[in-house]
């Protein structure tokens, strides 16, 4: 489904991806992990199209990414939810569903995926008519994932989504994208929770400094001694 080639990018002169290759299959859960300025959010942004590639290939169902502009990428298929949640903190949840939704015309689908989200996150749904701002950490997770699951995406890229959060939180979040997956939606998160994201993912992906150091079954990652001295806390 997503394939990532070579990929190398910059900020000016700091050459923060080193020449990336990755896949993510349809159906999958894939996790990159890796410590705090490896390049984890870098590799997402780029996906996106918020970021540009100076080599290298990124394609999306067979199709080259590389020239296509963010919201042509969200319409093909793929939405982001960024790190720090983002969400449009002086509308109400109801608001920023229907936000992620501007790309689409189908009223009465809308209104379906409304409804899907609020049966993912009932606690949205008590709190549709309530200003984003005012949501605790959680909840704003919890609606970053709502609006990006609005534009109907193949590919759901989540960058941290347990970051700040309490792990009865955290635990409840890695549940929803377990269910988000069944329902579906191929899933690439992004975690420096590296035991949380090595446990619901499928094949995970390990970055050091710009570059992959280690790619499988995530299964086999988790028993790695070198991952789980280096990521798992021993
Ligand atoms: P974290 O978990 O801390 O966000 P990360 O693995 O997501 O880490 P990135 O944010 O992708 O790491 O950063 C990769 C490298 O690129 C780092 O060295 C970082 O300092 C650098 N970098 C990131 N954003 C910028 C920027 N806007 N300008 C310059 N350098 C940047």
């Amino acid at each position: 489904m997503l394939v990532l080639e070579d990929v190398h990018v910059y900020y000016g002169a700091i050459h923060a991806l080193k020449g990336i290759s990755l896949q993510v299959n349809q159906g999958e859960i894939v996790t990159l992990i890796g410590s705090n300025g490896a390049g984890k959010s870098t590799s997402l942004k780029t996906i996106s199209g918020l970021l540009r590639p100076k080599q290298g290939k990124i394609s999306f169902n067979g199709e080259d990414l590389s020239k296509i502009p963010p919201q042509k990428i969200v319409a093909k298929g793929i939405s982001q939810v960024p790190e720090g949640r983002r969400i449009f903190a002086n509308m109400t949840v109801s608001e920023n569903l229907d936000m992620g939704a501007y790309l689409r015309k189908d009223k009465s689908g809308i209104k379906q995926d409304v409804e899907r989200v609020f049966e993912l996150f009932p606690r949205l749904k008590e709190r549709k008519s309530q200003v984003a701002g005012t949501l605790s950490g959680g909840e704003q997770q919890m609606l970053a994932m709502g609006r990006a699951l609005m534009s109907r995406p193949q590919l759901l890229l989540l960058d941290e989504p347990s970051m700040g959060l309490a792990p009865i939180l955290v635990k409840q979040i890695f549940t929803i994208i377990q269910e988000i997956n069944a329902q579906g939606t191929t899933i690439l998160l992004v975690e420096q929770n590296a035991h949380m994201a090595l446990s619901i993912a499928n094949r995970a992906y390990v970055l050091e400094t710009g570059k992959i150091a280690l790619g499988g079954q995530a299964q086999d990652l988790a028993a790695s001694e070198d991952v789980r001295k280096a990521y798992l806390g021993g």
